[in-house]
């Protein structure tokens, strides 16, 4: 997306607004699955990252199907058109209540629980087949808070469960269907994958119908230009080779399954803002815009590094700032950055706006949520509005009993 498409938008639509590059989501898709050949790998988009019907709509004509954390994204997968048997469910600590819901919706179930493990084969037994995430105790990922396979996170069933796990699936005879790992998020090295496919190569010894096996995501992109990014056909060539030589071992080819989110989306958004002010103070600059954690809060949240640009004024002369938001909170959208300078008014566009943006927006500070907008094939599509006030009053319940007739305000 280039910069005068980018002001357009910003002109067209207002600011805060998510801009989304419908080329660069596809482009990603296409190249993971073909790191893969000559594996026909099946994609699980994990819609947690971004999930715009439309966005949801352009991967499934891709041939994507969905990875889902929770009953509403399994509905919104349905919503969108993906047959229930392109789902993966996902969840992590749900109720069995909404563990029976998605069986009745006939999507992909992929446990994580020794107790739902049990409570699932006495209600079922072999009759709706069944995942494992196993969790490998593999310490991977940039950050602590999205590691989620080290021996200390929530996620998954240990490794060393195997034994129980197989206890539980002889007694109900469970069907088990599928080994899952995701050991987390922003990895680089083929290595982890490949130490943590061998464990599940292992544990698949103990489970003889096994057709899929799905080993997660954690795909690094690139935040800064320095960065090292995930060598994906690296990665690629390596685990079709090790999957490849699994398979001839266990006897019958099984299917190879992902479930990229930050991966395919990341890059593709760019998120518009506009500076309300420029604020010389005894040690910064300050530039202060019309957003701040609550539309962005990767940041503050996970100490990320997203580039921003000063789209308004590309030869100003270089200058250091501190991009702040107006939330009362000292959220900060990037420390000490050289941008052309910067004038009031002037557009600032944040990249990497993709995945774990929009969809972890909120509220706060009675602020609207910002609009979003793809661009395909050269046209603008407003995919979703601006919030208004009777987005913050929905669901608020007003009590005729505070009417201001009958307060007295002292
Ligand atoms: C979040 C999540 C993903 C996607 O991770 P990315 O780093 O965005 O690729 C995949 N699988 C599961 C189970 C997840 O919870």
């Amino acid at each position: 997306m280039n910069t005068q498409t980018l002001l357009d938008v910003a002109e067209e639509f207002g600011t805060p607004t998510y801009v989304y590059d419908a080329n660069s989501i596809t482009n990603q898709y296409r190249k993971l699955h073909a790191a893969f050949k000559p594996l026909d790998v099946k994609l699980h988009y994990a819609m947690k990252a971004l999930s715009n019907i439309n966005i949801l709509r352009l991967l499934k004509n891709e041939g994507a199907g969905l990875d889902a954390v929770s009953i509403q994204e399994v509905r919104l997968g349905l919503h969108a058109g993906f047959a229930p048997e392109s789902i993966m469910y996902t969840p992590n600590c749900v109720s069995f209540e909404e563990i029976r819901r998605a069986v009745e919706l006939g999507v992909h179930i992929n446990l994580d629980n020794l107790n739902m493990l049990e409570k699932f084969g006495s209600e079922y037994g072999g009759s709706v087949p069944v995942c494992i995430r196993i969790n490998p105790h593999i310490m991977a990922g940039g950050n602590s808070n999205i590691s989620v396979g080290h021996i200390d996170s929530k996620f998954g069933i240990s490794i060393h469960q195997v034994r129980h796990i197989e206890r539980i699936v002889e007694h109900y005879g469970l069907n088990i269907r599928g080994l899952h790992m995701h050991t987390g998020s922003d990895i680089i090295d083929a290595d982890v994958f490949l130490r943590g496919a061998a464990l599940l190569y292992e544990a698949a010894n103990h489970f003889p119908d096994l057709e899929f096996m799905d080993f997660g995501s954690g795909f690094k992109v690139g935040y800064k230009e320095s960065d090292i990014v995930t060598d994906i056909e690296t990665i690629g060539t390596r685990i079709a080779e090790s999957f490849q030589e699994f398979c001839t071992n266990y006897g019958r080819n099984l299917e190879l399954w992902f479930e990229p989110g930050k991966y395919i989306v990341s890059e593709a958004g760019k998120f518009l803002v506009r500076t309300n002010v420029v604020k010389q103070t005894t040690s910064t600059v300050f530039a202060g815009v019309d957003s701040g954690q609550n539309h962005l809060i990767r940041p503050m949240f996970y100490n990320a590094y997203h580039h921003i640009e000063n789209i308004s004024n590309t030869g100003g002369e270089k200058k250091l700032y501190s991009i702040v938001g107006y939330i009362c909170e000292s959220d900060t959208l990037g420390h000490d950055r050289l941008l052309n300078e910067v004038r009031e008014g002037d557009i600032l566009a944040i990249s990497n706006a993709g995945a774990y943006a929009f969809s972890m927006a909120n509220q706060y500070n009675s602020r609207f949520r910002p609009a979003e907008v793809l661009i395909y094939n050269d046209e603008t599509y407003l995919i979703r509005e601006r919030e208004t006030m009777e987005d913050l009053l929905r669901n608020q319940v007003e009590l005729p009993i505070f009417d201001e007739a009958t307060v007295e305000i002292a």
